[in-house]
């Protein structure tokens, strides 16, 4: 007998390739093509505009509302000439999406004709109306609106026939309602400490910018099948399913050859990409069947995060052309890998310096030193900060799970630099020996280069590691906007730059130390007093967590208790001496984050109940009775005497039906109970820790009863696709 389960998914889930129609002069014949940079506003703008534009881009200067105007006519003219037809603030709320309100260039004129019209008011600054994007209570406290504004060092750009001006999303009493407003003040003052540091070494540098290299991991499953599976559908996860008999263990996914239908949705989407100027340049399968991964070069990391976001959106787009779901949560699939967001962080100066690169000489390497050892200090007084805001419903799943980096924050340099970091621990205070000094000159600080060519040492179990002329913070979620852990980040080594500067000027100016000598001494102490935040270890051994809690560090697993590490009285001191944020945003981000938290656990939950009652239960039902047919019919030609002994699997499975799908039912309406329970407190760290304690181990009890039911039930009946079939994408 034909199986029509298998034979309804191969006709659902074929489908012709998809035509591509890309250009053939290569990436370079269209990179950028659909972006308003600097070849554009040359052909488009005047002299003077053109300047004021690179001056607010480069130097954070003011546009003058004539210039705007100018700016703006240019960037009309640009975008209609690409075939726009409409022009959106761009802006990213804290829902985690990015948002957009079109409005036509079209306008109609007083003699009843049509002009377009685009000036420099409508460039600069909007009013979406926005008063659903979550905003902590800021707006009904204080004003009920907010505004965008055009953020310039993020070019203009066009999707479809939209222009898209990145802008800031902010409350009229000037409070961040979005990721890239406390991102874009995080950058500046570290630019500020950056650059007061770097002038030790090399009195010309006048900027530091930090850069990002995200690299995204993502799922493509079957359309067809993903709507089959309402938990898909409305939770970007699997909440039921067992794991197929061949899961990831052969690693043939991450070094077999990527599907044709997968190549030409890849292709695609680095052809949109290109378009918009994003610089993708990596694609590779990943560890999990169906998992796989992209990555650009770095940008500047205001871009880099816009453009994170913006390829968020693309690969949607393009996955549904080619019959695709491209699913971006942290763990669509139980028993395989997660996906996360490896951030590549680092920071480079003007002078085209990467801080965190090994220098040619003593003096370079002394500041890269200097960068180095302050990042790890930075982590080591942060780590809890760091640690709440990569915290997401998704992310729980991952981090402390046997896969992704831990809950615990740790910082990985391998076992050469910590060699070095060893030797200069062992230096004395104070003002340093000739000798010492051409020892450490020698030996140790001139080392460095040499030795880092042999960086073989790669540690994938950390959340924070040093990879050879970068950081690389890989507890980010896949999910996740990049704008939240790089304004940490940024912050966090802002701050650290600056105590590191008054130290050593104090050094100088009260002790009378040499500049090299107050560094060295600086540094070293840095060097013990953040000597717990360091393990070059396996970061998922459970050795590692008692080794961890010796040593002080947090190990905390769930998203609401990790959020009170972002509103403690250090997290809250960070973030308004830098001004960064202030105690309302602070607070009002806590806020979001937990009811975002609380809100996506409800949503799973609901969704389980709902698959339970109008999938699981009746399927098992349906299946139950034709058991009971067959062993009704069993006795009509047995009779009694052997009837029992021949019907002993038909009875046995009977019962376990019977006894799973009341198990389920039970434990559906004890969550219920304990949904409503949560729902009736108010305070929302309270009810999101409710969420958390009390409805999501339900999850689990439930899904035990379903995962086996899915191996004892015929596979013709079974209504919800396979995680075999979803993970074998042809
Ligand atoms: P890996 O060995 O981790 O694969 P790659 O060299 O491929 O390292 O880089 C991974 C990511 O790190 C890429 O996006 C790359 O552009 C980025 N990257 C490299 N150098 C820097 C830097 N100085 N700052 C930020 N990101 C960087
Ligand atoms: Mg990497």
């Amino acid at each position: 007998m034909a199986n029509h389960r298998f034979q309804s998914l191969e006709t659902a889930t074929q489908r012709p390739p998809v035509e591509l129609n890309i250009p053939d002069g290569g990436i370079p014949s269209y990179f950028g093509e659909m972006v308003f940079n600097r070849k554009a506003m040359r052909d488009y703008l005047g002299n003077e505009a053109y300047k004021s534009v690179v001056a607010a881009m480069e130097l954070g200067k003011k546009i003058d509302r004539s210039m705007a105007d100018q700016i703006a006519s240019g960037m009309k003219a640009w975008a209609l000439n690409k075939g726009a037809t409409h022009y959106t603030h761009w802006f990213q709320p804290l829902t985690g999406a990015t948002a957009e309100k079109h409005d036509s260039f079209f306008e109609p004129t007083f003699d009843g004709q049509a002009m377009e019209k685009f000036d420099g008011s409508l460039l600069v600054q909007q009013e979406p109306d926005a008063s659903s994007f979550p905003n902590g209570g800021i707006r009904n406290t204080f004003e009920a609106r907010g505004y965008t504004a055009w953020d310039p060092t993020s070019a203009a750009f066009i999707m479809g026939t939209t222009l898209c001006i990145p802008t800031i999303f902010v409350a009229y009493t000037g409070e961040a309602l979005d990721y890239k407003t406390p991102l874009l003040r995080a950058l500046q003052v570290v630019d500020q400490a950056a650059t007061d540091v770097c002038k030790y070494f090399d009195k010309n540098v006048n900027k530091v910018t930090s850069t990002l290299g995200w690299e995204q991991e993502y799922f493509l499953v079957d359309n067809a099948l993903f709507k089959a599976r309402p938990d898909l559908q409305q939770t970007g996860r699997t909440l039921l399913g067992h794991s197929p008999a061949k899961g990831q263990q052969l690693d043939d996914h991450y070094f077999g050859t990527i599907p044709e239908r997968v190549m030409r949705f890849m292709q695609e989407f680095e052809y949109e990409a290109h378009r918009l100027g994003i610089p993708i340049k990596t694609r590779h399968n990943e560890v999990a069947p169906g998992q796989y991964e992209m990555a650009p070069i770095f940008e500047e990391a205001n871009l880099a995060v816009d453009h994170n976001s913006l390829i968020m959106d693309v690969v949607e787009k393009v996955a549904r052309r080619h019959g695709l779901r491209c699913l971006l949560h942290e763990k669509p699939f139980a028993g395989v890998n997660g996906s996360g967001k490896h951030n590549n962080w680092s920071l480079a100066t003007d002078t085209g310096v990467n801080l965190l690169s090994p220098g040619k000489n003593p003096m370079g390497n002394l500041q890269f030193l200097t960068f180095f050892i302050n990042t790890i200090k930075a982590v080591h007084r942060h780590a809890d900060l760091l640690r709440s805001i990569i915290a997401s419903a998704g992310n729980d799943h991952r981090l402390g799970a046997n896969e992704a980096p831990p809950a615990i924050i740790s910082v990985f340099i391998g076992s050469q630099l910590s060699a070095v970091l060893d030797e200069l621990e062992k230096i004395e205070s104070g003002k340093l020996s000739a000798e010492k000094k051409t020892e450490l000159k020698l030996n140790v600080v001139g080392k460095i280069p040499e030795i880092l060519l042999d960086n073989t040492d790669r540690n994938r179990t950390s959340p924070f590691a040093f990879t050879g002329n970068k950081f690389e913070l890989r507890a980010v979620g896949s999910s996740a906007n990049c704008a939240a852990p790089m304004t940490i980040l940024n912050a966090i080594v802002a701050q650290q730059l600056k105590d590191f500067k008054s130290e050593v000027d104090a050094l100088i100016d009260k002790k009378g130390l040499k500049k090299d000598d107050a560094i060295f001494n600086v540094l070293k102490e840095y060097i013990k007093s953040s000597k717990s935040i360091r393990f070059e270890g396996d970061g998922y051994s459970g050795d590692w967590e008692k080794e961890a809690e010796k040593r002080g560090l947090s190990n905390v697993r769930t998203t609401p208790h990790a959020l009170d590490f972002f509103v403690s009285k250090d997290s809250i001191q960070l973030f308004e001496d830098l001004g960064v944020m202030n105690r309302t945003e602070i607070e009002a981000r806590h806020e979001i984050m937990l009811e975002n938290y609380q809100l996506k656990i409800q949503i799973e939950s609901r969704v389980l109940g709902d698959i339970s009652g109008n999938h699981l239960v009746p399927t098992a039902l349906r299946y139950q009775t034709l058991l009971m047919q067959n062993i009704q019919g069993m006795h009509e030609v047995f009779g009694d005497k052997e009837f029992k002994k021949l019907t002993k699997v038909p009875r046995n499975m009977v019962q376990e039906i019977a006894e799973r799908t009341s198990e389920i039912i039970t434990l559906k309406e004890e969550m219920i109970e304990a949904r409503k329970r949560a729902n009736a407190v108010d305070d929302v760290r309270k009810r999101s820790i409710m969420y958390c304690e009390e409805v999501l181990p339900y999850f689990e009890k439930i899904r035990v009863h379903s995962d086996k039911l899915e191996l004892l039930i015929d596979d013709e009946v079974w209504t919800l696709p396979k995680y075999r079939e979803m993970l074998s994408l042809r």
